[in-house]
């Protein structure tokens, strides 16, 4: 824990490996504590943190709001809809208005891409030293998904040992709309990272054939990938292809407010030929997981029944994870300007 670096948390193309087990490590001791009353750790008492959502949000909002209670800390909510932003009022003047409240921490979500980087870039250059962390923004990057994915993957293979080493040399098959999901990516990042190899399915509209190369180079702006060996990225068209030998699927919304071209006209079709059910994943051959970042269209993605079977879906396991994720995302933020807290020690 003691080499984590990231002042803001904006992709996770930047982890290195100990990045990931510090998070995985952290947030498997947040996830065994007590939650409730006096209970709950003070590490962040007298910080602020605001949920900035510019995009609707059920899971990821709720789920920063309560990790950032659990540590303790003051939470500022802000919906735009009843905001100034209606009045005119710039983005960054919005944000600068919770860091003139004094946030130390701003959880950012936007449909554009890049928006929680330019408003950290801008805080920076002011001198502030007001935290951002991105919940999502446009196609890009949804970091504490793909943490909590990551977390929940690596508990399932090994429930003991819930780190970066659960992964290697797994298969997960990644099934529908990559190029319009932020989790995708970030999942993608992720996963190679820990030495898993990453089979993406769908149709050439929805899963481009240059998604093999995704990992291959950081993105521009990052000088080097900090991590040496990552897990491959293959690309399939077909469901019978991709799934025999997985060890984990995960499947995609189909995100429509985000086609802005017809990508896809026949969701009956979608569903024909990538729709998961329990027949289809038979094709896997022996049982395995099934993840969704939610919210998911039942009967397109995947068929309802197989969203109710606990025995196959962690989709609730992944809501759960997501608090104790986040709790050790905002704690190590906080450290990285402050001597972590000794009551940490408490919870084994
Ligand atoms: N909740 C996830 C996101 O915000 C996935 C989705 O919306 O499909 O990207």
């Amino acid at each position: 824990m003691s080499g984590w670096s990231h002042r803001h948390i904006l992709d996770l193309a930047s982890f290195s490996l100990e990045d990931y087990s510090s998070v995985l490590e952290l947030a498997h001791r947040f996830r065994s504590m007590p939650v409730t009353g006096a209970r709950k750790l003070p590490a962040l008492q007298g910080r602020l943190v605001a949920t900035l959502f510019f995009e609707p949000s059920t899971r990821t909002r709720s789920s920063f709001e309560l990790a950032a209670r659990r540590l303790s800390a003051d939470v500022q909510s802000f919906t735009p809809a009843s905001s100034s932003l209606s009045k005119g009022e710039t983005l960054l003047d919005t944000a600068r208005t919770y860091v003139a409240m004094g946030a130390d921490v701003l959880v950012v979500r936007h449909s554009s891409t890049s928006v929680p980087e330019q408003l950290a870039c801008a805080l920076d250059r002011s001198g502030e030293r007001t935290a951002v962390l991105n919940g999502g923004d446009g196609l890009h990057s949804h970091p504490s998904q793909g943490l909590l994915d990551l977390y929940t993957l690596a508990h399932h293979f090994d429930p003991d040992h819930p780190l970066p080493e659960a992964l290697q040399d797994k298969r997960i098959v990644i099934v529908g709309d990559v190029l319009h999901s932020r989790v995708a990516r970030s999942n993608l990042w992720a996963l190679t990272a820990c030495g898993a190899d990453v089979v993406l399915c769908g149709p050439p509209s929805l899963v481009p054939q240059d998604f093999v190369a995704f990992v291959e180079a950081p993105p521009p702006g990052q000088a080097h990938d900090p991590v040496q060996h990552r897990g491959c990225v293959e690309v399939v068209r077909t469901l019978e292809e991709a799934l025999p030998g997985a060890d984990a699927v995960m499947t995609l919304r189909l995100q429509k407010e985000r086609m802005h071209q017809h990508l896809l006209t026949d969701l009956n079709r979608f569903h024909r030929d990538y729709g998961l059910t329990h027949e289809r994943l038979k094709l896997c051959g022996k049982p395995v997981p099934l993840l969704h970042p939610g919210p998911v269209n039942r009967g397109v993605e995947l068929g309802g029944s197989l969203l109710d079977d606990h025995s196959i879906s962690l989709v609730e396991e992944q809501v759960r994870n997501g608090i104790p994720i986040r709790m050790a995302l905002l704690y190590l933020m906080a450290a990285v300007d402050s001597s972590p807290d000794p009551s940490l020690a408490a919870i084994g």
